[in-house]
């Protein structure tokens, strides 16, 4: 028996849930973590929209293939107008001396071997020699457009590494269904991605079921949706769906009251200081059963706190984008903690979530 977790996106439910994983696993109960959009798709490319949206807006990326690509630095031309001239740059004049002096200390180098060699400070071929950038073998050769493919690759093969290392904290399971992130389905800016989804983008019940079906789960914990995300959408309509499923059966089928838990999407929550169901956009529940009520429960999570702020801490990646640091984002894991815990009259830190229940 499991308890399975069910994570839009690598830290969602690190952000969330941290502090009631924590109490499980201390209770000895076994905890297993569904991270479902966790894929760059086909992984062509990764624009700056893409990359700021994914938390890599001002990080620098190395891909794997090459140690440094000349590509992304602009060239040295030099200039005899200082107000176009950089302070840095040098003047042709400079260059030329410059220059002379590779070609004496080159002299004196080849000619113990009586051969001499000149080379251009200029990056331009002289005497027919060819320039070690037009070399395939030499140098950078990787154009604009592939290092992007790589690094479309390598933000969400960063991003579930920090997974790993969360769920190894943790000491919890995690399973990676790989689908492709909204970036990488077509939408694009935060009114697309925080909107409405669009009609062809199915949930992904099935592959979610398949693989929570197995672990045989105690409870299954999806997001609520706070914040409108639609990779959250969809996942919450996984928890609907779900809660459904009995009535596709003839025979009485599996009974996901009670078993299904919506967790409030943290920092979302705090941001628009969610409190009640209504607060979500108009139809986000729609597909409940008329005779199911989701009923507010609050994990004491007082005890767990600094250990939850130590796993969201593992998404290095994500803390600037979310929080603008790691001190803010402890900051307001405690805030918004000790706000839960005075809902429910207790002096620590609590978590809230939504337990289905058949009325
Ligand atoms: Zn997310």
């Amino acid at each position: 028996m499991t308890h399975v977790f069910v994570a839009p996106h690598p830290d969602d439910v690190a952000l969330s849930c941290g502090g009631l994983i924590a109490s499980l696993r201390e209770l000895g109960q076994n905890v297993a973590i569904v991270t479902v959009f966790s894929g760059s798709g086909d992984g062509t490319a990764l624009n700056g929209y893409q990359r700021e949206a994914l938390g890599f807006g001002s990080k620098a990326l190395w891909p794997n293939s090459e140690a440094f690509n000349r590509a992304s630095i602009r060239g040295d031309y030099p200039t005899d107008d200082p107000s176009i001239a950089p302070p840095w740059a040098a003047t042709s004049d400079r260059l030329d001396a410059t220059q002379d002096d590779a070609d004496a200390a080159a002299k004196r180098f080849w000619q113990r071997s009586s051969w001499y060699r000149r080379a251009s400070i200029r990056n331009k071929p002289l005497a027919g020699q060819p320039l070690i950038d037009d070399l395939p073998t030499q140098g950078a050769v990787m154009t604009e457009e592939l290092t992007e493919a790589a690094a479309a690759g390598e933000v969400m093969a960063r991003r579930r590494l920090e997974d790993e290392q969360f769920a190894y904290f943790a000491e919890a399971a995690v399973i990676f269904l790989d689908l492709p992130d909204a970036v990488f389905r077509g939408y694009e800016g935060d009114e697309e991605l925080l909107g409405a989804v669009r009609e062809d983008d199915d949930a992904p019940t099935e592959r979610v079921r398949r693989e929570i079906i197995r672990l045989e789960p105690q409870a299954v914990y999806v997001p609520l949706g706070v914040g409108n995300h639609v990779d959250h959408q969809l996942c919450r309509q996984v928890g609907i769906d779900l809660l459904a499923e009995s009535r596709r059966w003839v025979m009485p089928g599996p009974e996901w009251a009670g078993k299904v838990v919506f967790y409030e999407d943290f920092p979302y929550t705090w941001w628009h200081d969610f409190d009640r169901l209504e607060q979500l956009p108009a139809g986000a529940l729609d597909g409940l059963d008329q005779d199911l009520i989701l009923a507010p429960e609050y994990a004491d999570v007082g005890d767990q706190l600094e250990r939850k702020i130590r796993g969201i801490s593992l998404y290095e990646s994500q803390l600037d984008r979310l929080f603008g640091g790691e001190a803010q984002m402890a900051a307001a894991v405690r805030s918004h903690g000790a706000k839960m815990a005075g809902l429910c009259g207790l002096a620590g830190a609590a978590e809230r979530y939504w337990r289905s229940l058949r009325a």
